[in-house]
């Protein structure tokens, strides 16, 4: 019997596409490429996003989280803190490193550091 090479073409292209489908639903994650993950806004280049993204990823979604997500909380006056506007307790006391300041506080703004704090750290930044 002769081997019909079209049908056996056929078929393996029948079995790459199957493999893409289980592969797709094993796999939760949705790549939304240049979008932040957090607000879904575009952060491509001309949005004025597209500066301060950073590639991301949570549970859902594959992406870039846009300048406006990106940031901590201060933990004495709960405002937003932009990417490298944050003082820990690293900052201030170097290598003696606490895990928090003395009234459990971990990130603030440099505002927010007390005088006391504010003058360790100049001291240790010498
Ligand atoms: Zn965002
Ligand atoms: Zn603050």
């Amino acid at each position: 019997m002769r081997i019909d090479s079209n049908t056996s073409l056929k078929n393996n292209i029948h079995e790459n596409s199957l493999t893409k489908t289980m592969t797709k639903l094993k796999c939760q994650q949705v790549d939304i490429g240049e979008t932040c993950i957090e607000c879904k806004k575009s952060v491509k280049w001309g949005t004025g996003l597209y500066v301060n993204r950073l590639p991301a990823d949570n549970d859902k979604y594959i992406g870039y989280l846009c300048a406006e997500c990106n940031f901590y909380e201060c933990d004495r006056c709960n405002k937003k803190i932009y990417c490298d506007e944050d003082c820990t307790p690293y900052d201030v006391y170097q290598d003696h490193e606490p895990s928090e300041f003395k009234d459990g506080a971990y990130r603030v703004h440099y505002e927010c550091l007390t005088k006391e704090e504010k003058l360790i750290m100049e001291e240790s930044n010498k």
